[in-house]
């Protein structure tokens, strides 16, 4: 399919922009340009790409969206190379998880090079919006929305994928070495349900959760299972990692209401080539506080698109309170987290074919 082209000239100036790049924040500034594929059930499927201006929507206010929050989303990165190149990081994850994601919510599933090239080519075109901070990235953030206007509970018929960017640097607004989480008796996601699809759903639902944790001083929520309400499954939006005093390591296993980051899969790859005996396995609430009390338990990491990989240093409850090691980073967490990075960005070695480089 070829894209239309609608140039947008930035309206902003050199200087103002400079000053963005140097200090974007996360989420807070975009590009000039957006990716848009159509879909229409009547046309045939998929038709209509354009790259045009970043430019508000017109919808109608019955698009089933808006009511039925029919809607997924992809997070990911281009990362600039140390040769002053672009890359994308395994990119046609993001696209295969996107339709799992689309099936789970009835939606259409959007071809792989489709995916691949509306972002390609959205990167192409803003590529001026890469920070210049160190550890800066462009995040690209695809998402599919239902546009049909009808009152009604079924798959709607029109859709729009679209592609924006935003210039991001520190993920986490504390800046501090090692993030502080709070335990919620709220729950993410249920057997059944749509934990394991990125949908702005099971984001809504843990806003009240997060601000609970912010308003207490916290970085990030802590979600259990919402059957037990024993076994930790993750964070707001990141999979965590538990590294013990004897070469093992644990992760929550992938029972649907977790998402599947493709930073924890990458992770779980790179911590066995490490030596570690890596297992997917439940874990609970009280074994992670009584594992960290002992000593047994030496680091906890965060991880995904946006935060990389962060160190948990406490976690807060209702009733509990815990910090980990030392409540700062540890050596196996500073260690692959400097990997991955250094794999992002062209410094260390891809032995696995996850870089895609642009241009
Ligand atoms: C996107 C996301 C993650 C992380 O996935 P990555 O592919 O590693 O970026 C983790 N948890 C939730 C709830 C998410 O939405």
């Amino acid at each position: 399919m070829e894209f239309t082209h609608i140039p947008h000239p930035s309206p902003m100036d050199a200087s103002q922009r400079a000053e963005i790049l140097a200090d974007p924040g996360f989420g807070m500034s975009f590009s000039d340009h957006m990716s848009v594929v159509e879909y229409d059930e009547a046309k045939g499927g998929w038709h209509a790409a354009s790259i045009g201006p970043r430019e508000p929507l017109m919808l109608d206010p019955a698009a089933s969206v808006l009511h039925y929050a029919q809607e997924i989303f992809e997070g990911m990165k281009a990362y600039k190379q140390a040769d002053g190149g672009l890359a994308l990081f395994r990119p046609l994850a993001n696209a295969r998880r996107y339709n799992a994601s689309a099936r789970r919510m009835a939606m259409p599933e959007l071809p792989e090079d489709l995916f691949l090239e509306s972002i390609r080519q959205l990167v192409a075109v803003d590529r001026d919006w890469m920070p210049t901070v160190e550890g800066g990235a462009l995040y690209l953030r695809p998402f599919m929305i239902a546009t049909e206007a009808f009152l009604g509970v079924r798959p709607a018929k029109q859709y729009k994928h679209i592609v924006i960017a935003s210039p991001a640097g520190n993920y986490f607004k504390s800046g501090a070495p090692a993030v502080s989480i709070w335990l919620s008796e709220y729950t993410r996601a249920a057997p059944g349900g749509t934990g394991a699809a990125k949908t702005g759903g099971n984001y809504a639902a843990s806003l009240v959760p997060t601000r609970e944790a912010f308003d207490r001083g916290h970085d990030q929520v802590l979600f259990l299972d919402a059957v037990e309400k024993k076994w930790i499954e993750e964070l707001g939006g990141m999979n965590l990692f538990f590294v013990f005093d004897d070469g093992r390591v644990i992760t929550p296993p992938l029972t649907g209401t977790i998402l599947p980051g493709i930073t924890r899969d990458s992770l779980i790859t790179m911590l066995r080539e490490e030596g570690l005996e890596v297992s997917e396995e439940l874990y609970s609430i009280d074994q992670w506080r009584d594992d960290a009390n002992s000593g047994h338990l030496l680091e906890t990491m965060a991880c995904g698109t946006a935060a990389v990989v962060t160190p948990v240093g406490k976690v807060t409850g209702k009733d509990m309170e815990f910090t980990i090691g030392s409540g700062g980073p540890g050596q196996i967490t500073s260690k692959i987290r400097e990997r991955l990075v250094g794999i992002q960005n062209g410094a260390t070695q891809d032995t696995h074919g996850w870089v895609m480089k642009l241009d």
